[in-house]
């Protein structure tokens, strides 16, 4: 029942941002850049991207987004915490966005992966795998994060439906159920120490040896957490979402629910082509206003911020947005 109930909501999910899709301007059928020299253009067009191309747009500003539609939340049914959109699926939040980004004039629409930069005298130059090239006097990165799975058979097509990546995006909905955490070390202390917030039926999965200390152990046993050290083989599902965790060992244990911090990589290369550099976490570095250590080259949403939010991704995109423009009109006066 809960099945179907939930293929219906996701169906219906799709087919509504399939509708507002058929009216946005895509772009690659209607748009044949006469001139392609633009004032900014946007790598990424997921919500970060097209935030920031709302306000430049909205500015006057001619403004290019270039996407591949590879957004890391697809596989999600339901996006949750960004008011107005609460429960919504991804793509009918993003179609939406589109759709609404679309309706300013000076906003175009490339659909194809950026492939290389170039750092010209008059700004950037991108060109897409097709080899296309398009020049900006400013250049913003709204490329994302790419998650690195583990090598468990059954993970990714669970990935985002039953294994979640962050409790205040789908914590909610799996409040006080068996959850399990597959983590190991600090990263596992912490995640089930927030985790325990939501429920307090926590199997911690350290996938092999445990690498917690002995006082992290016990205060986690303390709690009533299980830890499981058995490497894990496979996840059991039904379209994603997890029945069974099967062990090495030949075990197994039902759970429904679990999260996974993952380690992840930029999206996109090129900003780390042309010099950007990291954090120690790996998210490209800016400064206050989301501009790289290159001058007139910009970073914003996930590719930035361990802040993992389609809020703090819209408001990313929205502040740069602003700022570039002003800067931009400012210089041309
Ligand atoms: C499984 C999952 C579930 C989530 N659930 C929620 C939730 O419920 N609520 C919430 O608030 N947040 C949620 N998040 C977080 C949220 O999805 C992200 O914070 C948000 O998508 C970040 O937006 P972004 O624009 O920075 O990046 P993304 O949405 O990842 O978009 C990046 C875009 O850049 C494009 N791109 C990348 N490289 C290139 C290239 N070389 N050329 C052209 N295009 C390129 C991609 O195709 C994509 O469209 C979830 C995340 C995951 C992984």
């Amino acid at each position: 029942m809960l099945l179907h109930r939930r293929k219906f909501i996701q169906w219906s999910s799709k087919a509504t941002a399939a509708f507002i899709l058929s009216f946005t301007k895509r772009s690659n059928d209607c748009f044949m850049p006469a001139n392609k020299l633009y004032d900014v253009i946007i790598v990424g067009g997921s919500y970060a991207g097209l935030a920031a191309a709302m306000a430049l747009g909205r500015a006057l500003k001619k403004v290019l987004i270039i996407d591949n539609g590879n957004p890391c939340n697809k596989q999600t049914p339901h996006s949750h915490n960004f008011l107005t959109n609460d429960g919504k699926s991804p793509a009918e939040i993003a179609a939406l966005a589109r759709l609404q980004v679309s309706r300013y004039d000076t906003v175009s629409f490339f659909n194809e992966t950026a492939a290389t930069g170039t750092i010209t005298s008059a700004g950037f130059e991108i060109a897409t795998i097709s080899g296309e090239k398009f020049s900006g006097k400013k250049l913003i990165f709204a490329t994302g994060i790419k998650d690195v799975f583990p090598q468990i058979d059954g993970f990714s097509a669970c990935w985002g439906i039953s294994v979640l990546h962050c409790p205040y995006c789908h914590g909610y909905e799996v409040r006080n159920e068996l959850t399990g955490i597959l983590a190991n070390g600090e990263a596992a202390f912490d995640f089930s120490k927030l985790i325990f917030n939501w429920t307090n039926k926590i199997v911690l999965f350290t996938n092999g040896t445990s690498s917690l200390t002995k006082d992290q152990s016990s205060k986690l046993i303390q709690r009533g957490i299980e830890i499981s050290d058995i490497e894990i083989q496979r996840f059991e599902h039904s379209n994603g979402l997890l029945q069974k965790i099967i062990f090495k060992d030949g075990t197994e244990k039902a759970i429904n629910v679990m999260y996974a911090p993952l380690p992840f990589e930029q999206h996109c290369k090129i900003p780390i082509a042309l010099g950007c550099s990291l954090t120690n976490e790996g998210y490209i570095e800016t400064d206050q206003f989301h501009e790289t250590c290159i001058p007139g080259m910009y970073a914003i949403g996930d590719a930035i911020s361990k802040m993992r939010t389609v809020a703090n991704a819209v408001a990313q995109g929205s502040i740069t947005g602003m700022n570039i423009s002003k800067k931009l009109i400012l210089d041309a006066f």
